[in-house]
């Protein structure tokens, strides 16, 4: 059985468990771990059945429980390495030095390598599990138990837009979204002949966007707010601008636009995702959506429902 549940949606945070055949995965991992633990037993899912974490891009509101909730269960996070590298960074305190101080940093590590390279013998060798490709690419050596780097992962998975892969019983499409973090992306995610899209998080709709969204049983989409109420509402003209851009959010006005003109009408559910709370009614949102599907002649299709920051929204049975 294919399900799909919404734990949370929004700029407060994103999460969305798909299962399908025997596979379970989280799409975003937005809220804090605890949180995502409650709201996946309050809508009958099983967090420690998990299979592992697919994360969208690097901004807070998908990626704030990632290393805990994958930590706790033990289970791999799936980026694309310029989201992996961005999450990194961004976590990774920022320190001012000297020219003097950094050149004393690199004499110390070079000390320090070269101790270690004497001192290597086959003995030497730990048995950690041998699970974390990133660190086996990095320079740093992977810290005992890693539970003093806040970026360590049990173990890393990296994927390409535009390239599919396959976690267990999933299908996975991975799709470029225009968006302003390092390499966002959205997905198709098929499983047992159901195809089912989330694409949030995105300033409009481009054709390789419009060209993914195709053929879906269920179609996750972003209606960010309604325009007026941005360009009335209380954020600074900087954020609107940021928001309004073509790497920013999609307005119910753009969601509306692609319903009518550029979505083949054939998903049974139409979910709208990440409503802004400060510029955006849902239903605002609602009556958008609803007058641009209203010309559709299928009444088994286009079953519109609003994804919600606060509380998980009922799974979705296929
Ligand atoms: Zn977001
Ligand atoms: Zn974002």
């Amino acid at each position: 059985m294919v399900r799909f549940t919404v734990l949370a949606s929004g700029s407060k945070g994103n999460s969305t468990v798909v299962s399908g055949g025997h596979t379970r995965i989280l799409v975003d991992a937005g809220l804090s771990c605890r949180e995502l633990f409650k709201r996946m037993r309050q809508a009958g899912e099983e967090p420690e059945t998990l299979d592992a974490i697919l994360i969208t891009h690097e901004h807070q509101d998908h990626i704030n429980g990632v290393a805990v909730t994958a930590r706790k269960l033990g289970i791999p996070v799936y980026f694309t390495e310029s989201t992996h590298r961005a999450w990194m960074r961004w976590l990774t305190p920022k320190r001012q030095m000297s020219y003097a101080q950094w050149l004393e940093q690199c004499k110390q590590q070079a000390a320090a390598r070269q101790a270690e390279a004497d001192a290597a013998t086959p003995e030497g060798e730990t048995d950690e599990p041998d699970t974390v490709d990133l660190q086996t690419k990095e320079e740093e050596p992977a810290p005992a138990a890693g539970q003093k780097d806040p970026t360590w992962l049990p173990a890393v998975e990296y994927f390409e837009a535009g390239k599919p892969f396959v976690i267990g019983d999933i299908a996975i499409s991975p799709f470029t979204i225009p968006h302003d973090a390092a390499d966002p992306v959205g997905f198709v995610l098929q499983a047992e002949g159901v195809r089912m899209a989330v694409a949030t998080d995105l300033g409009y709709m481009p054709p390789n966007v419009k060209a993914q969204l195709k053929g879906l049983d269920l179609l996750m989409l972003e209606s960010n707010h309604d325009l007026e109420m941005l360009r009335d509402g209380p954020y600074p003209w900087s954020v609107k601008q940021r928001v309004l851009s073509r790497v920013g959010h999609l307005s119910n006005e753009a969601a509306a636009e692609f319903l009518e003109t550029g979505y083949d009408g054939q998903a049974g559910y139409v979910i709208l995702g990440h409503l802004s709370e400060s510029n955006n009614h849902p239903e605002l949102a609602r009556v958008a959506a609803e007058r641009a599907l209203s010309g559709r002649a299928s009444l088994l299709a286009n079953r519109l429902l609003l994804a919600e920051q606060h509380q998980p929204l009922f799974p979705i049975y296929f």
